[in-house]
């Protein structure tokens, strides 16, 4: 690809910077990890939205500016670099709707994303099962026939940000006889609908970042299911490459990073001990960045997000645990008197877990990328 941005590119950068300069608060929002904090940054949104800046590569009919996906990272690498409020509606925007855009009915996707391109309805994801993380097929959570639709039953956990979330999107085993990748359905679900229990989990800080779902015959009319009933995992392997290969870590949270990291290295008289692994960390966020710029070429050019989306997963998650290890190493005690750097870091350590853990990503390079022996 050309890396000299055209005068469109160009231009919107330009506005992006110019509006996040006057526009992102002063004053950082409080945790959404919290009721008011939640609410706060729901509000954001909606700004945002006001701005037609919260999904801009989105059709204009959505909420959208019809942006491509290039000026979409470019848009990411300005908001980041202003240090604007972290997005609460990024499961949705960033997992469900690509799966939408991909596998939805035109009606769903009129019903869903306004309301979600504004955060009047936030999504959380319930995949997880107390006996089914890495090995996602093993879920028993189930997705019972009725009239209209389908009742669900089970339980869910790690749910991020379902503690105040509206809805969520989920697999349920349809077909308990179907082998283990079969018989799996995709819905979405009122988590205020009759049947639901949220029940919080706090967090290391104590604040309820997750949540436990259960489901006692919770009613999903047939217009929530997305894809055939049965072909979930199909389904859910799109919503899986876009958190692990593009749109849930675009490069511009880790080049923000790399930059401040070489701020605090020149701040702290550029240390000789730590000059190999800041210079280490500034490389990785601008591999990535490149890569991803290939990533938005290959799409825009027709190609797909396949399990090469594992690679990239591996690549951001280690980058960022390296970067913030490294800011920790730099300022010593001083690091925990801000919270920048150690609350970077305790959410990096999650990296390698979330979106399917680093083992599991290398098993799935392994074998569907270098073609390996199981
Ligand atoms: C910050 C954060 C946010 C999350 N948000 C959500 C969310 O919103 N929605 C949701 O549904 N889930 C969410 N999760 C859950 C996450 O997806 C799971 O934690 C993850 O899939 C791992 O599953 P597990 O915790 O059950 O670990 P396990 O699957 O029990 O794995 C434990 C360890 O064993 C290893 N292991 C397991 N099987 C294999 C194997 N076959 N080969 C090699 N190693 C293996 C794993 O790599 C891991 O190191 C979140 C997790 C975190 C940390």
């Amino acid at each position: 690809m050309d890396l000299d941005l055209d005068d469109r590119a160009a231009g919107f950068r330009d506005e992006v910077r110019a509006w996040l300069a006057e526009n992102v608060p002063k004053t950082p929002l409080a945790s959404f990890d919290t009721a008011t904090g939640f609410e706060e940054h729901r509000a954001w949104e909606a700004k945002l939205a006001d701005a037609r800046l919260s999904v801009v590569s989105w059709p204009e009919e959505f909420g959208g500016q019809d942006r491509t996906l290039l000026e979409w990272v470019l848009f990411e690498e300005e908001y980041y670099a202003a240090r604007a409020p972290g997005r609460v509606s990024q499961n949705g925007i960033f997992m469900l709707a690509p799966t939408l855009f991909s596998h939805g009915t035109d009606e769903q996707r009129h019903r869903i994303l306004p309301a979600m391109a504004r955060g009047q309805e936030i999504w959380a994801q319930a995949w997880s099962e107390p006996e089914a993380g890495s090995d996602i097929a093993a879920l028993r959570s189930t997705a019972r026939r009725t009239e209209g639709g389908w009742l669900l039953t089970g339980q869910k956990t790690w749910s991020s940000r379902a503690s105040f979330a509206d809805r969520a999107f989920g697999l349920f085993r349809s077909d308990p006889e179907a082998r283990r990748h079969h018989g799996l359905t995709y819905v979405m679900v009122d988590l205020r609908a009759e049947g639901v229990t949220v029940r919080p989990i706090p967090q290391l800080d104590g604040e309820p970042g997750f949540a436990e779902l259960f489901f006692d015959d919770v009613f999903v009319p047939d217009r929530d299911v997305i894809g055939e009933p049965g072909e979930g995992w199909r389904v859910a392997m799109t919503t899986a490459n876009n958190e692990r290969g593009l749109s849930l870590r675009s490069p511009g949270r880790f080049l923000a990073a790399a930059d401040a990291l070489v701020r605090e290295w020149r701040d702290a008289g550029r240390p000789a001990g730590t000059a190999e692994r800041v210079a280490d960390a500034w490389i990785g966020a601008r591999a990535y960045q490149l890569y991803t710029f290939g990533t938005v070429s290959r799409l825009e050019a027709g190609g797909k997000l396949g399990p090469e989306s594992s690679v990239n997963k591996l690549f951001w998650s280690r980058l960022d645990v390296d970067l913030h290890e490294t800011a920790l190493d730099l300022l010593g005690p001083e690091a925990e008197v801000g919270p920048e750097w150690t609350d970077g870091w305790l959410f990096s350590l999650a990296g390698p877990i979330y979106g399917g853990t680093d083992q599991i990503q290398r098993s799935t390079v392994a074998e569907r990328v270098l073609g390996l022996p199981r």
